[in-house]
């Protein structure tokens, strides 16, 4: 099982990869910890991927591409892997392509977790947090008693920049254009199956499993 995992900020991308993972034992390969080993490592690929990072710099494509040819080659993946936060953009797609073929093998699906953007929105942005003692509160999933106001201190509740409306609505513009032209580019290739991410955890799981079970 040779996958893709796609899916917006607040799409519930991290809990379908957990359950995908372990339901089928196939490693969970996402890029962040893909570049935290290979530094820890310190592969050749590794050790240039940190010199970027330490200087604030974007990690270049074939230092990327590199890091995950090396990991895809990796024993553990020979038989299925769930990719997570790569490829994120075409041209990487396309190297994904060559370094499977490489491989002798090619991806079985792409799948994409979709979730509207106005959901996406009340989902992110409904944070808040009492700075009295901390308690945090969700305005869709566990709402204080009286809107705005610490259900323990009666403190003012406020949010976090990363939480405002405008900062996430700006986040998922960027997420958005950018996730467009892979979505046409598997679209495409006959590899993308969407999975409808605006239900409950477990039926959004069932129904990705039952695409992973049609192969
Ligand atoms: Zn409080």
């Amino acid at each position: 099982m040779k996958l893709v995992l796609m899916g917006l900020p607040g799409a519930g991308k991290g809990t379908q990869a957990e359950q995908i993972v372990s339901k089928y034992n196939i490693p969970h390969i996402s890029t962040g910890d893909m570049f935290r080993a290979a530094i820890k490592n310190g592969t050749a690929l590794g050790l240039k991927a940190k010199s970027f990072m330490d200087e604030g710099n974007l990690v270049p494509d074939e230092v990327t591409n590199g890091i995950v040819r090396e990991r895809l080659a990796e024993p553990d993946a020979k038989d299925g892997f769930l990719l997570d936060g790569f490829p994120r953009t075409v041209e990487q797609a396309e190297e994904l392509e060559a370094i499977l073929s490489e491989l002798g093998t090619e991806l079985d699906a792409v799948i994409n977790i979709e979730v509207e953007k106005d959901v996406l929105i009340k989902r992110l942005t409904g944070r808040w947090i009492c700075p009295t003692c901390g308690r945090t509160y969700h305005e869709l999933y566990n709402p204080p008693k009286t809107a705005g106001v610490c259900d323990d201190d009666g403190s003012k509740l406020y949010q976090r920049e990363d939480d405002k409306k405008e900062t996430v609505e700006n986040r998922l513009n960027v997420n958005l254009k950018q996730t467009q032209p892979l979505l046409d580019f598997y679209t495409e290739k006959g590899k993308l199956a969407s999975v409808n991410g605006e239900q409950e955890i477990q039926s959004v799981f069932q129904d990705v499993d039952k695409i992973l079970t049609s192969f």
